[in-house]
């Protein structure tokens, strides 16, 4: 196991990436944050570049006026970097799947790793997840 890696299991740096959501998800994003969750006791901390992220949150259906933006925000992330998708968006396209407006194939513009069903899914399935994560990560 590589020292990067080692690190990965104790400590993920969080990127969050809104593209096009509702604004539910990353309200129970933010809740990871508070007290009541408190994931920093768990080496888990939000970070304001994509350029310190070892996993970028994302959320939303990524229309097609936010692809470009996560697109080159993606290409400026350190690899390897692990991609959630946060929420029935990324996952299916949720109730704007049939929209004009909505990039036909995500994984052209991101690649994403984990999904986390839901809509919008609890801050406990995003902490199991991260757990999972680490988990893996340990071997
Ligand atoms: S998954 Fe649901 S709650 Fe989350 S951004 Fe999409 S529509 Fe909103």
């Amino acid at each position: 196991m590589s020292w990067s890696t080692k690190r990965l299991a104790k400590s993920l740096w969080v990127f969050h990436l809104s593209a096009s959501p509702c604004n539910n998800c990353d309200i129970e994003i933010l809740d990871l944050l508070t007290p009541h969750y408190d994931v920093e006791r768990f080496g888990i901390k939000l970070v304001g570049s994509i350029r310190h992220a070892d996993i970028i949150l994302l959320s939303g259906v990524i229309n097609k006026k936010v692809a470009p933006m996560v697109k080159r925000l993606y290409e400026q992330a350190p690899k390897p970097i692990f991609v959630v998708g946060v929420g029935a968006c990324p996952t299916s396209g949720c109730c704007f799947k049939d929209s004009y407006n909505i990039t036909p194939c995500r994984e052209d513009i991101i690649p994403i790793d984990v999904y986390i069903p839901g809509c919008p899914p609890k801050p406990e399935a995003m902490i199991e997840a991260f757990a999972k994560l680490m988990g893996v990560l340990r071997g």
